[in-house]
């Protein structure tokens, strides 16, 4: 997949709208708890600065009901940003409104201009092609940079695009990055490759499953959505979270692993609890002696150990979804154990953002991780198979 880029873009002294993804997460001060999205989509903005563009920026952050909701300005970004970039940021009331339109058509090279928050607008979630046509009115050239939100055909994500020809669009350097690692590891990955699929229900990755298994060698399987395979094989998971009519499909899934010789694996001793609770009663049992009316909240020990001696041949690892309950401290073991195994191998190891991403920052090793995704449901697409609707009218002709 080979994608317009920023470099082939002749955007010298243009004015350039940079959709970026600063949806980063705040405390309840107001203060980014984690900026790794706004660090990440410096490359881009440095690179448009070296080029004497002037820049326009534009972002969603959190769930605004597309109106104004000061909760939801972008104004801690522009303080951030202005401290990375060490240039003054220039802030918009609105996205396309008054304010927008007067600051961006006076911009000048070398100066940056933060819109507020684009989902204030009604029209960014629906794709509204009068919100598209706005934005793409301010500029010359459109980057898209935000990769967190390019599955998703938002009007500053798809709509826009059609504004430009492919000589005045292009991927940013995070938004290539992204496909490209995606795109290697699907297409072309060292050998023995593994993927770690876990998080809560086999529903929610069940066509990620369906894609990957032909890709890879071997598959480990964690999380809540272990127990609906284990139930498929005939084990009493007591109360655990399980997909009866994804039953079937389990079964098809475990046969087709047989099929193409793909070693497939289940948790063989889980942390099962009396109740969703973080103070409940817990136990270490076998996949086999789940007490009824008990749950499995995290993968064991003796999983830990298994996956730890499966994982130590492999020369890439993926790992998509927790192994348990990390929220709850409780059952954020086995996720822990995983992840400093997966930060201490050898291996190239690619993390899929969202809750894997979160867990692997909380034991601080996201540095020790050859490739972190900044995007969850995006990259989830990707190993689906899916051509994300933001990156469509990017791809060369
Ligand atoms: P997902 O969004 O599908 O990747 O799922 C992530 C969520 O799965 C996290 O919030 C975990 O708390 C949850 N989860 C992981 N293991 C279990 C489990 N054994 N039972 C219930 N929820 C789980």
């Amino acid at each position: 997949m080979q994608l317009l880029s920023i470099k082939e873009c002749d955007i010298k002294s243009k004015k350039v709208f940079i959709r970026c993804d600063f949806n980063v997460p705040m405390d309840d001060y107001g203060n980014i708890t984690d900026d790794r999205r706004i660090r990440s989509a410096l490359a881009t903005i440095s690179y448009c600065l070296d080029q004497g563009c002037a820049i326009i920026l534009g972002s969603h952050f959190g769930r605004p009901k597309g109106e104004p909701d000061e909760k939801y300005s972008l104004a801690p970004i522009a303080r951030r940003l202005h401290q990375l970039l060490k240039v003054d940021i220039k802030m918009a009331h609105d996205v396309v409104g008054e304010s927008a339109m007067k600051l961006s058509s006076e911009l000048q090279p070398g100066e940056v201009l933060l819109l507020e928050n684009l989902r204030f607008e009604k029209g960014e979630t629906k794709n509204d092609p009068e919100l598209s046509r706005a934005m793409a009115s301010m500029a010359d050239v459109y980057i898209n940079d935000a990769f967190g939100v390019s599955h998703r055909a938002h009007a500053s994500v798809e709509g826009i695009t059609e504004h430009f020809d492919a000589q005045h669009k292009a991927a940013g350097f995070l938004l290539q990055k992204e496909i490209q690692f995606f795109g290697t590891l699907l297409d072309r990955p060292v050998r023995p490759f593994a993927a770690i699929v876990g998080g809560s229900k086999v529903s929610g990755k069940l066509e990620a499953l369906i894609n990957l298994l032909p890709k890879v060698d071997k598959m480990l399987i964690g999380g809540g959505m272990a127990f609906t395979f284990l139930k498929a094989l005939g084990h009493n998971v007591g109360n655990s979270l399980v997909e009866d009519d994804l039953i079937p499909e389990a079964l098809r899934i475990m046969e087709e692993a047989k099929k193409l010789g793909v070693k497939f694996y289940l948790p063989v001793d889980v942390v099962a609890a009396e109740k969703f609770a973080p103070d409940a009663m817990s136990r270490l049992v076998s996949v086999q002696e789940i007490p009824d009316g008990w749950m499995g909240l995290d993968i064991g020990p003796a999983t830990v150990r298994l996956y730890r001696q499966v994982l130590a041949d492999v020369q890439t690892i993926l790992w998509n979804g927790p192994m348990g309950v990390y929220e709850m401290d409780r059952f954020a073991r086995g996720s822990n154990k995983i992840a400093h195994f997966v930060a201490d191998s050898y291996a190239t190891t690619v993390v899929g953002g969202g809750d894997t991403a979160d867990l692997v920052q909380r034991v601080g090793l996201d540095e020790e991780i050859t490739f972190i995704s900044t995007g969850g449901g995006a990259s989830l697409e990707l190993l689906e198979g899916k051509i994300l609707p933001g990156v469509k009218p990017l791809l060369k002709a």
